[in-house]
């Protein structure tokens, strides 16, 4: 959910600082700071099942078609919603809903009152500590391209997979 390659590789704290995610309520960020919260995991980017009568989510490895699975990047993030209407934009606002992204996800992190960990890239200072850590999709993921709609139940995988920082 990001377009902030170029925005990650850029330091957004001097030493002496208190990083902006730390001493900035998240309805108090600025846009560029809101999207460079994004570490790029892509795992909101798979498919999820939900169970009629329960309300359970199931996460499958199955990513949507714009998802380029080596990056974990969507491939049209600007245009995205004419590709993908269903694609979910994430606000402050919605805080209350993050609890159905993965519990590394940044902006779940931060609206549980946690801060973000090593990996991050507004941390490490590279994007590619997401996948050293096995936080991101990489590996994982399989695009929706090659996976009939009726074969989804076959790609569920288990929860400690799907929230490799599940608690
Ligand atoms: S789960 Fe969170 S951190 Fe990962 S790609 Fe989605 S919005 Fe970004
Ligand atoms: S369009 Fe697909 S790949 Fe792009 S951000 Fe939305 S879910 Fe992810």
């Amino acid at each position: 959910m990001t377009t902030i390659n170029q925005v990650r590789s850029r330091r957004f704290v001097s030493d002496q600082e208190t990083p902006f995610w730390e001493r900035k309520r998240l309805h108090e960020l600025t846009l560029e700071e809101w999207e460079s919260l994004c570490d790029g995991c892509g795992r909101c980017c798979l498919h999820k099942l939900e169970d009629m009568d329960t309300g359970e989510l199931a996460y499958t490895r199955v990513a949507c078609r714009l998802l380029d699975c080596e990056s974990c990047q969507c491939t049209d993030y600007p245009n995205r919603n004419k590709h993908v209407p269903d694609c979910i934009s994430l606000t402050p606002e919605g805080a209350a809903q993050f609890r159905w992204l993965p519990s590394t996800c940044a902006y779940r992190r931060l609206a549980e009152g946690k801060t973000l960990d090593w990996w991050h890239p507004l941390v490490s200072g590279s994007t590619e500590t997401v996948h050293q850590a096995g936080v991101s999709v990489r590996g994982l993921a399989v695009t929706e391209k090659l996976v009939r709609p009726t074969d989804l139940d076959a790609f569920i995988i288990d929860p400690e997979i799907a929230d490799p920082d599940i608690e």
